[in-house]
């Protein structure tokens, strides 16, 4: 990987595309894990003179009414406090500020103009990229997407991977080159199609595979189990069923369900699933199946909640992190959800959460990733 470390940066004009894209509500920053992770690489090129350009996308810019929820000017007031000293804001209008640290509007707001930012528009690339000498991408949570301010602007100028992008990479290759064993991985959520890659490029690497959460009942279906009016993922059934045939001893499915009956929470055993039931979390006897193989296991990927914890059905998920909690394995947690769900229930530092959940489960897909720069 091309490193921060190699690039020639004293006295240079660096972008750094940073990911900044933070839950921002009532003007108040509600976790703020994405910036400070991305605070090495900045202070770095700070300490060798440099001037330091800060570009970042924050949420979906479609319409005029987007822009104005999803100004980045909040984060510039944010990073000066952390950095010390003043961070300039520039909203594409008028002259750069003077400040040795700018950071831009919204990336994103380009994508009102035929979506430029997010397909990686060219000439929106060379804008950027005529601000500085050097590029360095730190936001991994892009890294699998080909944008302006990421992949564009590396096509200009000589381009390197910031350190959060080399940590979340090489925190990665450890699931995929060095895995001790047990390997197992942990897979919820609600779409069985998000995961279809994961399971085919690690199935013959781990051990064995917990399947929890909506995805889960497309498998109890193929295994001829009623699932009521359970999530089902009509598309995926014949991978379901080919997965089931090929690897049966590998796939721990539950055995019992939290599920709302006539807008009550009953716990069901599999048999017991009736036709109007929805299975929205795993039950005790589930949770203790899954412990069993936890405790023994040294490596633990995890991608998906195992119920809809952000609506009553919490006690799978916190379940799962408490005997993740007392794990001593390497475990990694990727994606929005689950990472939501490890901060409000977790207290165990041993558990490495990936600023970029797509980005993670791309690349331990085996996919190359175009953000990631090499020799
Ligand atoms: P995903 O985006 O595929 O990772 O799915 C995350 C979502 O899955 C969360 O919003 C959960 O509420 C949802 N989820 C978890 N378990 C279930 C379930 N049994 N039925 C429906 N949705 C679920």
């Amino acid at each position: 990987m091309k490193s921060i470390k190699e690039a020639n940066i004293v006295n240079k004009n660096i972008i750094i595309r940073c990911d900044f894209n933070v839950p921002i509500k009532d003007g108040k920053i509600l976790d703020d894990n994405r910036i400070i992770k991305g605070l090495d690489t900045i202070k770095y090129c700070l300490e060798k003179s440099n001037k330091v350009i800060l570009l970042s996308h924050l949420g979906r810019i479609k319409t005029e009414e987007d822009k104005k929820n999803n100004s980045l000017k909040i984060v510039s007031d944010y990073l000066s406090n952390k950095l010390n000293q003043k961070v300039g804001f520039y909203d594409y209008n008028g002259d750069l500020p003077n400040e040795k640290i700018i950071l831009f509007e919204n990336t994103r707001f380009f994508d009102l103009d035929d979506n430029k930012e997010s397909n990686c528009d060219m000439e929106l690339s060379k804008y950027f990229a005529s601000f500085g000498d050097i590029f360095i991408n730190d936001a991994f949570g892009t890294c699998h997407r080909e944008n302006a301010s990421n992949v564009g602007i590396s096509k200009i100028l000589p381009s390197y991977n910031g350190f959060l992008v080399e940590e979340e990479i090489s925190n990665l290759n450890k699931f995929i080159e060095e895995a001790k064993k047990p390997f197992i991985l942990i897979l919820g959520g609600s779409k069985v199609s998000d995961k279809i890659g994961l399971i085919d490029n690690l199935i013959n690497k781990v051990d064995k595979i917990l399947i929890g959460g909506g995805m889960a009942y497309t498998f109890l279906k193929a295994k001829n189990i009623d699932i009521g009016k359970s999530i089902f993922d009509e598309k995926n059934f014949d991978y379901a069923k080919k997965i089931l045939n090929n690897y049966a001893k590998k796939i721990i499915l539950p055995i019992d369900n939290y599920v709302n009956r006539n807008d009550k929470k009953e716990l069901v055993n599999n048999d017991e699933i009736l036709e109007n039931d929805i299975c929205l979390d795993v039950g005790p006897e589930t949770i203790e199946l899954y412990k069993k193989e936890i405790e023994n296991a040294k490596t633990i990927f995890w991608n998906g909640p195992l119920g809809v914890f952000e609506n009553g059905y919490e006690y799978g998920t916190k379940k799962l992190i408490e005997i993740l909690n007392n794990s001593d394995a390497l475990i990694e947690v990727g994606g929005g959800d689950t990472s939501n769900a490890i901060k409000e229930y977790s207290k165990n530092n041993n558990i490495i959460v990936s600023t970029g959940g797509g980005a993670s489960l791309e690349y331990l897909e085996g996919k190359k990733l175009p953000g990631v720069f090499y020799e």
